[in-house]
């Protein structure tokens, strides 16, 4: 897993946010971009579903849908989050 992030890492990261229910069900640790709190998947109790029927999850601390998860390929740290936060709010 990568540790340095480039601005493409941040984008792909980004699209993990939409349709991820699936990989939360198999990652081990989650984290909201918005707020920079990280949790676990089975924190996250409520999901949006988008025009495909994927279910987006929403973040339990502050509702929004900026969640991204570790089976994603990328640690879920607070930099990552902090950069995240940067570039899209
Ligand atoms: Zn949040």
């Amino acid at each position: 897993m990568k540790e340095k992030y480039t601005q493409s890492d941040l984008f792909k990261a980004h699209t993990y946010i939409f349709d991820n229910y699936k990989e939360l069900q198999r990652s081990t640790l989650c984290g909201c971009y918005f707020c920079e709190k990280t949790f676990f998947p089975y924190e996250v109790k409520e999901y949006v579903a988008d025009e495909d029927g994927g279910l987006s999850a929403l973040c339990p601390y502050c509702k929004s849908l900026s969640v991204v998860s570790d089976a994603s390929g990328y640690r879920i740290s607070k930099a990552l989050l902090h950069k995240m936060k940067k570039q899209w709010y």
